[in-house]
């Protein structure tokens, strides 16, 4: 194992932060850090923070990537106390106090005295992790990007198989597997591209009649909003044009359908190409590390059952905060990562000025939204229920708040005016690679680390190189020597030309 960046025993050194994640929780624990004497080095597997509420934007062509994704080093360059690395965490080690981290074959291995972990959690199949290759999920840009280009690229693809006269029913069928907000959004913009974005661009087929389906083991949409405003959903997205399908299991999922079974013990299949995995979510892995080496629970999603003030049972050093949490049935939202962050933040902050500790840690509810389509939506704050425009208008106003940097709120608002006012879609780009690359990385052994030689691998065969060439030269130079030195030069080049 490589020896830590910040050896324990330097002296003067300063407390030494360490951050896993640059999502919701690791960005506002570092920022929170800025103003203490400690050094933070923030270790996360993207370079970006992910902006995630905003996803479905992007996979609809809404929005460009940069604007909910801006680079994590850009946005902490004024934090003088703050570093950022890019790496894998695969391993924490909670009696060395060591994190380990890899990123294209290069290990870096970082002591700390106080670890924030906030590794957020992924999609989860429910144990069927084959249905990833053809329903892919929304958990990151790649997610987005790949999803916007299956999305575009079905209408092609229909074109195509119109103009020859095929049946395309298949390639006009939009599945979304999930009814909680991902799926209501995902769904509810797919109605909106096939009715009214896409309507006059093609000549063969008719985008009109394309079918969105919404499909959910649960007996109704949006269940965290309680029945009136599920119900209030259900409706707001027929009127788009959406199936909403519920209490059907999805129970086999291929590259032409998806296969549901109903509670009754029906099993019906619907042919399409494209479908969008929404539902489920499994807590990062390290959550499992964690618990292995501190005892702590596990729920069945993969969270760590932490202690009241955030910290790992046993280890006060360390806070878990997030997706990765399991206390008090907290929800999987953002305030719940951001405010935990902040906590574990003001409590490493107090204990070195010797404060005494913080309350348990106690989540503001600052309510809850989920857009349908433009000037729909629906929020729940408080004990408030709010529907239609006024929801829609608050959820506008809430992620100009949020999205991090002036820069990008300006130009999200740009592009919200040309795809709500207007019907337009600024970034409809898709590629080739966009669709198929995730599967081809998975090809391979070791994913994108086969693509790129092994840290000193490539010097050493240079090196390799460059010494037998060498050698090469000197037996060159040396035989030009000898051939001038014995006067045999002159006689050879005379033979060859004669
Ligand atoms: C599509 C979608 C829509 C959502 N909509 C809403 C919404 O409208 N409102 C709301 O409140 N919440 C919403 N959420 C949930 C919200 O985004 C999460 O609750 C929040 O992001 C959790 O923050 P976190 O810091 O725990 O994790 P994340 O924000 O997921 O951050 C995790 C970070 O850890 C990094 N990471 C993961 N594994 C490793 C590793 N091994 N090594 C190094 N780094 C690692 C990731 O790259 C990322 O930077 C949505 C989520 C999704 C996916």
């Amino acid at each position: 194992m490589a020896a830590p960046d910040h050896p324990r025993d330097t002296p003067d050194r300063r407390h030494q932060v360490v951050v896993i994640g640059s999502g919701f929780g690791g960005l506002f624990g570092t920022k929170a850090l800025r103003r203490s004497d400690v050094d933070v080095t923030m270790v996360a597997k993207t370079t970006h923070h992910l902006f995630q509420p905003l996803l479905y934007q992007v996979a609809t062509g809404i929005l460009s990537e940069g604007e909910i994704a801006p680079p994590t080093r850009e946005i902490l360059s004024g934090q003088k106390n703050a570093q950022v690395l890019l790496g894998e965490v695969t391993g924490v080690d909670l009696e060395a106090r060591t994190v380990t981290s890899h990123v294209l074959g290069r290990e870096t291995v970082l002591a700390y005295d106080s670890l924030i972990v906030a590794a957020g959690a992924g999609q989860s199949y429910f144990g069927n992790d084959h249905f990833a290759e053809f329903a892919p999920g929304m958990k990151s840009i790649d997610d987005a990007l790949e999803l916007r280009g299956r999305i575009f690229g079905a209408f092609e693809m229909a074109e195509l198989g119109a103009q020859r006269g095929d049946n395309v029913d298949h390639l006009l069928t939009f599945v979304v597997v999930g009814a909680g907000p991902t799926g209501v959004e995902m769904a509810g913009q797919i109605a909106e591209l096939a009715h009214r974005t896409l309507k006059r661009d093609f000549r063969s087929i008719n985008t009109r009649t394309a079918r969105v389906v919404l499909v959910d083991a649960a007996p109704q949409v949006l269940p965290p909003f309680g029945q009136k405003l599920g119900d209030k959903a259900k409706s707001e997205l027929e009127k788009l044009g959406v199936e909403v399908v519920l209490g059907a299991m999805v129970t086999d999922v291929d590259e032409r359908g998806i296969e549901m079974k109903f509670k009754d013990g029906r099993v019906e299949r619907i042919n399409t190409v494209t479908k969008i995995w929404a539902a489920g979510v499994q807590a990062n892995k390290l959550g499992k590390t964690l618990a292995e080496q501190s005892g702590a629970p596990l729920d069945r999603a993969g969270r760590v059952g932490v202690n009241p003030d955030l910290t790992l049972p046993g280890h006060p050093e360390v806070f878990v905060v997030g997706d990765m949490i399991s206390l008090d049935n907290l929800p999987g939202v953002a305030q719940v990562a951001i405010q935990g962050s902040k906590y574990a933040a003001k409590e490493i902050d107090g204990r070195l000025k010797g404060k005494a500790p913080q309350p348990p840690f106690k989540y503001f509810d600052k309510g809850s939204m989920a857009i349908i389509s433009r000037f729909r939506a629906v929020a729940m704050v408080g004990k408030l229920r709010i529907t239609g425009v006024v929801a829609w208008l608050m959820w506008l106003g809430l992620h100009l708040v949020y999205i991090t940097g002036f820069k990008s709120r300006v130009t999200a608002l740009i592009r919200w005016a040309v795809s709500f006012i207007g019907r337009g879609r600024s970034e409809r780009t898709t590629t080739e690679q966009q669709i198929f690359a995730r599967s081809a990385l998975a090809r391979l052994k070791r994913g994108a680390t086969d693509l790129v030689s092994q840290p000193g691998a490539y010097d050493a065969a240079r090196e390799l190189l460059e010494t037998s060439r060498r050698e090469e030269l000197e037996a060159q130079a040396a035989e030009e020597a000898r051939l001038t030195d014995s006067g045999q030069r002159g006689a050879n080049l005379g033979e060859k030309v004669s």
